[in-house]
Formats: structure tokens, C-alpha cells, sequence
């Protein structure tokens, strides 16, 4: 993957502001309690994403869906339909925090 360098008028264009942290968790925690499919990057709160292509042989198929801008994996297909990271958080490194979620409820939805 060829990395551009972007300004950061560019950036602001393309991403939109950043967000707080605290109001990225609340977001997060709507979308996942909501079970929205209004996604975003759960670690910086950015709608756009790069797929890498698949980058195994064929006839396999994994394919990563990375962050534009943090890099973040928001979702996967590994022989598999396309997973969101909302769908599976745990499997994708998050934890009840990131998501702004209780211990109580992070459970709940693991539970699923
Ligand atoms: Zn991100």
C-alpha cells in the first residue's frame, strides 16, 4: 500500500474533524446498542475506509478493511462474508472502553 501525504486542509476535507474521545464513546455506544449500520472507525470516529485487496491465494480470500486515517482494521473477510468490527469488537481487539459500553453490558453483547 503507497502512502500519500495529505495536508491537513486536505485531511479536513476528506475526514471531517476530529472528534473528541468522549463523544467518539458515546457515539460508539449508540451505534452498538442501536446495532446501526451507520459505521465508523470505533478508534477515531472516520467514515472512510481502504480495502486492502485480497491478499491471499486464490481461492482463499482475506481481505482487511483498514481506517483511512488511524488505520484501524473496521472489518475483515477471512473466507468469510464481510465482518464489521461492530458486529464482532472482541474479535477485533476492542474492549468495553473503546466502545464506551459497561462491563454489564459489553457482556450482554458478547453473549448474543
Ligand atoms: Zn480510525
Amino acid at each position: 500500500m503507497t502512502k500519500k501525504a495529505f495536508s491537513r486542509k486536505e485531511k479536513l476535507f476528506m475526514f471531517g474533524r476530529r472528534i473528541s474521545r468522549n463523544r467518539l464513546r458515546v457515539k460508539n455506544r449508540k451505534l452498538i446498542l442501536s446495532k446501526g449500520n451507520d459505521e465508523h472507525c470505533p478508534k477515531c470516529g472516520c467514515k472512510s475506509s481502504e480495502r486492502t485487496g485480497n491478499m491471499a491465494e486464490y481461492p482463499q480470500h482475506w481481505e482487511k478493511f483498514l481506517c483511512r486515517r488511524c488505520e484501524f482494521m473496521v472489518a475483515e473477510i477471512d473466507n468469510s462474508p464481510y465482518i464489521s468490527c461492530w458486529e464482532s469488537p472482541d474479535d477485533f481487539g476492542l474492549t468495553a472502553k473503546d466502545i464506551g459500553l459497561t462491563k454489564n453490558e459489553w457482556d450482554e453483547l458478547s453473549n448474543d
